[in-house]
């Protein structure tokens, strides 16, 4: 998704303001001043991470300032770590609010013939709380799909960004391409709470 889809779902961008101290007003999905300004604090955090940490190639900008704070900083930090070591790795997705995780997890379901990408419905993924990034290897400027190209990505990333967890360590669903920010607990429906309420979670 983009910035301007997240700002679009305003109930959904208040509860992600407000756990991420920027915002202090109800969770009552009317944009206004409070809103308004909590989104101009997030703005300038993206912005001065940016700054802080270096720009990258415009379709993972697009998704880096999707994450909530110490993400962004994480995925900058991982991108320059691969960008050292001669790798051109993008990252090409970031945050979904529910409704677009809902989308995502009817691919596949219910007669529609598009391969299954997921088994979480919204609230139910990292995604969903600007936590996760999925990333994509690209090689002389063409998109890689095979999975030997994802597990070696660990490796040179995860021992100086020991924050980060990787999906392909997970036992049921192994996800390659997916990275996630360590949280204050391994229940999604722990964080999906927290979430919901405007409650720190990192
Ligand atoms: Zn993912």
């Amino acid at each position: 998704m983009s910035y301007q889809l997240l700002k679009q779902d305003v109930l959904f961008y208040q509860r992600f303001l407000k756990a991420n101290g920027f915002y202090d007003g109800k969770l009552d999905g009317r944009w206004g001043p409070k809103t308004d300004a909590a989104d101009a604090a997030f703005v300038a955090k993206s912005q001065s991470v940016k700054a802080d940490f270096g720009a990258v190639d415009a379709k993972s900008e697009s998704n880096i300032v999707t994450l909530i704070p110490d993400a962004q900083i994480a995925a900058r930090k991982f991108l320059a770590i691969l960008t050292a070591a001669g790798k051109d790795i993008r990252i090409l997705s970031g945050t979904r609010t529910y409704a677009e995780q809902d989308a995502l997890y009817k691919q596949g379901r219910n007669g529609n013939t598009l391969p299954k990408v997921t088994n979480a419905k919204g609230g139910q993924s990292n995604h969903n709380f600007g936590l996760a990034w999925d990333i994509g290897v690209f090689e002389n400027g063409n998109y890689v799909g095979t999975d030997s190209k994802y597990k070696a990505i660990p490796a040179m990333v995860l021992p100086q960004l020991p924050q980060l967890e990787w999906g392909g360590n997970w036992i049921s669903f192994k996800d390659f391409p997916h990275y996630q920010l360590k949280s204050v607990s391994d229940s999604v429906a722990d964080i999906r709470n927290l979430f919901e309420n405007g409650t720190a979670y990192v």
